[in-house]
């Protein structure tokens, strides 16, 4: 057994992070993705949960990578030496953590504890008998150690628990309004988003109320918007609102219905004065 933590970081030391415990899996990849990713014959890679790794220097970088599947990867780099330290699968998500075990400090404590796809290993690479290895990948219950099967299981079970916010916006409308929440130490924030909101996308922006208006809780700014450009407005509204809370429903002709059952939040949920139905207000008041 090792002593952990273990400590890494990127080749300028501006990033650092602590691997707190054993990881879950270690991977030795063959694949060519990860001899293109590595420049080198194969990737070596521990699995663990994110909340085992502890961030010690700057946040780094994380750039949308293609991969193997098609759904993309998120590598971690560092902002000035652009070394990459970990990355994140979509299959995973984020709470899974591939820490890239060359940028330990003590990288020889973590061999690999399986070799997959071989089928495109490199032909002088010979694998050491004794470590399994598959052609392509493999069914995890067959070689993982019960107990990062126990572990595993944990972190779905909270990932699950975490699921059960408020409802996310899905496009499932033909139009939609978003109303940026905000109150008066925001304003200036909201009509910032609101105002690049208009210059990228085709948006309708609004008037900054600076009052409650129709259902709304709290001072609001409303954008309407088509199904075309909702995937590109919601992902990057979510990505820019810092603080700042968003109602998304879809526009069915029916109030009750649209700021109730077709309604959904970016943020924190906030309860609608549904009163005003019957009179039409929303949807107006731009
Ligand atoms: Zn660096
Ligand atoms: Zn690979
Ligand atoms: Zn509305």
């Amino acid at each position: 057994m090792h002593e952990y933590p273990l400590e890494g970081g990127c080749d300028c030391g501006a990033v650092r992070y602590r691997m707190e415990t054993p990881p879950l899996f270690v991977h030795c990849c063959h694949c060519r993705w990860c001899q293109r990713e590595s420049g080198a014959s194969f990737a070596l890679k521990a699995m663990i949960e994110a909340d085992r790794v502890t961030l010690l220097g700057a946040e780094p970088d994380i750039v949308d990578t293609p991969s193997a599947s098609g759904k993309g990867q998120k590598i971690a780099r560092c902002p000035k030496c652009r070394i990459a330290v970990w990355s994140n699968y979509s299959g995973a998500g984020p709470s899974v953590r591939f820490v890239l075990v060359g940028t330990l400090d003590q990288p020889d404590h973590l061999p690999p504890d399986m070799h997959i796809f071989t089928a495109s290993k490199q032909p002088w690479v010979v694998l050491p008998p004794g470590t399994p290895a598959v052609p392509e990948y493999y069914d995890r219950k067959q070689y993982w150690p019960a107990e990062s099967l126990a572990r595993r299981e944990a972190l779905l079970a909270r990932i699950a628990a975490q699921a059960t916010g408020p409802r996310r916006p899905r496009n499932s409308y033909k139009a939609y309004h978003a109303h940026v929440y905000f109150g008066p130490e925001t304003v200036e924030q909201a009509r910032e988003l609101v105002a690049r909101a208009g210059r990228l996308f085709n948006v309708q922006v609004g008037r900054v109320h600076e009052k409650l208006v129709g259902p709304h809780p709290r001072w609001s700014c409303q954008l309407a918007f088509s199904a075309a450009e909702f995937d590109r407005i919601v992902s990057w509204l979510d990505q820019q609102r810092g603080s700042l809370d968003v109602l998304v429903h879809g526009l069915t002709g029916d109030d009750l219905a649209d700021h109730t059952t077709h309604a959904a939040w970016l943020g924190n949920e906030w309860p609608l004065d549904l009163s005003a139905f019957g009179r039409g207000t929303d949807g107006k008041d731009a």
